[in-house]
């Protein structure tokens, strides 16, 4: 279903009359394409204070951009703050964005670099998590399709300090069009690095492994998603082909025609299978017989009534497809072995899970029980196995599920965000494909929001 209110406000018209009105006024995206992969225009590189950290230089220069301490018109600014340890530091903060953000070209990138608020010192851990509140704050007034992130590198116990080595992934996502629809999030990056599937198999590993091509990062592993055939997971398998990946699309038996012609397309193997079989993992396993590089848990279900007319049927089919087959078939595909050492799980959460919604409680419970998921198990997974369990939580994205939404709540849906507008099922696919590289070792447990910046669950 087209946004027509984002095509109204594009016309010179259109625009005068909804600004006069004070609507909202959502600036277009630009998303990755293969011309231009890159934001148009320098990186502004600021330090507030004194920074904690080593290597943000060098993680910023692998971002494609041309980095410099002094620009007319960045299209994106670091900040580090991960020296600010006081109240009074926060004074650094100010001082290094206040003269600066306002020429910030459109659609431009803010991320700012933070530590791990500290158990042990309160003064510290305040000015860090007001990092936090400043963050989301910027992301609601920046405007024009700009986006504003937090990312904590953590404080290393080992001589030397912390790198900023962990977080080059993670900074090459959020500094490029492929972020577009993420904003006001937090990033918590582990130093707890799990092995490469090229390491020795001792279970810690020290540091991101690199991948041989940019372009086709996931060159030479094999991808499996789930609920493949349409939506949001049509778009994930695209961009993990587009990132070398071999694909294996799998959807339920019912939507094998769709399933077929999305893999043709692709180049992607076809899994017709129901994701809650008994045997499920089993069929997984024997369809991918070298392992799996990456697991992408998105096939979802809604099966929408308030609690109170909720039937046990509608409430248990959501549990089972939305989480119950997520947990079951991680586990035993862990236990098999069948994903590989420096694999990737990826599960789909959902901004429901994180704030509520009338008549979800069945849905919403699934998707909280997915945070719940990749935020234990991550860490073991990645001790006992060498693999991350990370998480997307979409808010609301242009596909077949949220067009079949009544139009006031789906226009209200799109607005309530600060970019003003809903996302489209690549947002997503994008996140995932950074959670899915080789070099995102330090990414791990997070729950990443594609919302835009909803107001729900803000
Ligand atoms: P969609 O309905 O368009 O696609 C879901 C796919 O999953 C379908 O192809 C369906 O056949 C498949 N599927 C359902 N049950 C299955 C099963 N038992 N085994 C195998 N495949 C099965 O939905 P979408 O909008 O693309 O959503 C994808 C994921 O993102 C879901 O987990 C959904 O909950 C989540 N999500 C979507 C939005 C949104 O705005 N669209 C927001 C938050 C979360």
């Amino acid at each position: 279903m087209a946004d027509r209110y984002l095509h109204l406000t594009g016309t010179a018209p259109g625009r005068f009359l909804t600004r006069r009105l004070g609507l909202p006024q959502p600036a277009p995206l630009r998303r990755w394409t293969l011309e231009t992969p890159h934001l148009d225009g320098p990186l502004l590189h600021l330090t507030a204070g004194a920074s904690a950290v080593t290597g943000v230089a060098e993680a910023l220069r692998t971002s494609g951009l041309t980095v410099t301490e002094r620009a007319d018109r960045p299209a994106a600014i670091v900040l580090d703050a991960t020296g600010v340890a006081t109240a009074a530091g926060l004074g650094d903060v100010h001082a290094a964005l206040h003269p600066v953000v306002r020429s910030l070209a459109p659609g431009g990138r803010i991320v700012v670099l933070g530590t791990v608020p500290s158990p042990d010192d309160h003064h510290q851990a305040a000015a860090q998590q007001a990092l936090e509140g400043f963050v989301r704050s910027l992301g609601k007034e920046i405007g024009r399709g700009s986006t504003v992130q937090l990312v904590r590198i953590p404080v290393a116990r080992i001589p030397g300090g912390a790198s900023a080595h962990a977080a080059g992934s993670t900074l090459r996502f959020l500094l490029s069009p492929r972020s577009a629809y993420v904003s006001g999030q937090v990033i918590e990056l582990t130093s707890a690095a799990p092995d490469s599937d090229s390491g020795s198999g001792s279970g810690s590993g020290s540091g991101p492994t690199p991948i041989t091509d940019p372009a086709a990062p996931l060159t030479g592993r094999t991808a499996l998603v789930t609920g493949a055939a349409r939506g949001i997971g049509a778009a994930v398998a695209s961009v993990l082909a587009r990132d070398g990946a071999r694909v294996i699309a799998l959807d339920v038996p019912g939507a094998r025609e769709e399933l077929e012609r999305t893999a043709d397309r692709l180049g992607a193997t076809a899994l017709p299978l129901d994701i809650t079989a008994p045997d499920a993992a089993d069929r997984i396993a024997a369809a991918a017989p070298d392992g799996l590089g990456v697991l992408v848990h998105n096939a979802g279900i809604t099966r929408d009534r308030r609690l109170a007319n909720m039937p046990a049927d509608r409430w248990a089919s959501v549990i089972e497809v939305n989480l119950d087959s997520v947990l079951r078939t991680t586990d035993e595909l862990l236990k098999a072995g069948t994903i590989t050492r420096g694999g990737r799980i990826v599960a789909t959460a959902s901004i429901a899970g994180i704030a509520g919604n009338t008549g979800q409680t069945n849905y919403a419970a699934s998707k909280a029980g997915i945070i719940g998921l990749v935020r234990s198990l991550g860490p073991r997974a990645a001790a006992d196995h060498g693999v991350t369990v990370n998480a997307v939580a979409p808010g609301f994205i242009e596909t077949k599920m949220t067009a079949a939404v009544p139009l006031f709540i789906r226009e209200a849906g799109r607005r309530m965000n600060s970019l003003s507008q809903g996302g489209l099922p690549v947002d997503v696919a994008e996140a995932v494909a950074w959670f899915a590289q080789p070099e995102s070792t330090a990414v791990n447990g997070q729950v990443l929001r594609v919302c835009g910046q909803s107001l729900l669950g803000a």
